[in-house]
């Protein structure tokens, strides 16, 4: 497990006199184990800011540390994160085993490293019955499972969820909620989480991130955030 520094962030896209500049000096510390919520207007550059830390967008200047290890260089498959989208799409044709152990496989871990880890998040998310199934035999709750055993096997050291809840129906949502609030009571890995749910960020966060026109306007727990003026 490990800090997440975010230092000075700048994002512009494109090139010359087309260049818009996204993210303009992002800063922020993020404890070991902590639950950040990032709250804020559509298209003030949350998404950009995910996917630089996953290492899906370049960084135009400054830094981003994981632990000790400035990452902005480094390949996603490098940087021991693992990403939740709001697209949970599983492989209809592999068992629920196969769509957890996939990724584990592609990156040629051994064996048993695979069945270990496979079976340990399933014990963890209640799916170690399901393992032979389908994805189509599963309810929709368990098929959310399903999707966070997918990144919990990469036993990331970063957590990064892009507004997973947002397709889901109500009763989903809280369910997944719930899910991802006992994921982190019992792994306590370091969550980046956006969102433009308030009920999601106020009972998520540990601390919250609000931005506005690629800036940080204020971090703080959400008692704070919702108390000031
Ligand atoms: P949010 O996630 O807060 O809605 P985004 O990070 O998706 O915001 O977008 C921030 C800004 O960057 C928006 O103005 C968006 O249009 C722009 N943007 C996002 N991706 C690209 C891209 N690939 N090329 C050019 N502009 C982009
Ligand atoms: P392979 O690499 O060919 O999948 P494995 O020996 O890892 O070989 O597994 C064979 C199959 O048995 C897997 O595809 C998976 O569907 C199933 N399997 C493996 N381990 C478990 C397990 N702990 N629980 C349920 N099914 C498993």
């Amino acid at each position: 497990m490990a800090s997440l520094s975010l230092r000075k962030l700048v994002k512009r896209y494109g090139h010359g006199a087309k260049a818009s500049q996204v993210l303009h000096g992002v800063s922020a510390d993020i404890a070991d184990g902590e639950f950040i919520v990032i709250v804020g207007p559509s298209g003030c550059g949350k998404s950009t800011l995910l996917r630089m830390v996953a290492g899906l967008e370049e960084v135009s200047d400054g830094e981003i540390a994981i632990g000790s290890r400035v990452v902005n260089t480094l390949e996603p498959s490098e940087r021991d994160i693992a990403m939740v989208f709001q697209n949970y799409a599983l492989y209809p044709h592999m068992s629920v085993y196969d769509n957890m152990a996939y990724g584990l496989k592609i990156k040629g871990l051994a064996k048993d490293d695979i069945r270990s880890r496979v079976e340990k998040a399933a014990r963890i998310l209640e799916l170690s019955a399901l393992l032979e199934r389908k994805p189509r035999e599963l309810s929709g709750g368990q098929r959310q499972r399903v999707a966070m055993g997918r990144a919990i096997v990469r036993e990331p050291q970063v957590f990064l969820f892009d507004e997973p809840l947002s397709n889901l129906d109500a009763k989903l949502r809280v369910q997944t909620r719930l899910e991802i609030q006992k994921l982190h009571r019992e792994l306590g890995i370091t969550s980046l989480f956006v969102t433009h749910d308030q009920v999601e960020a106020m009972t998520l966060a540990q601390r919250m991130i609000v931005m506005n026109a690629g800036r940080i306007e204020q971090i703080g727990t959400p008692d704070e955030v919702y108390a000031a003026p």
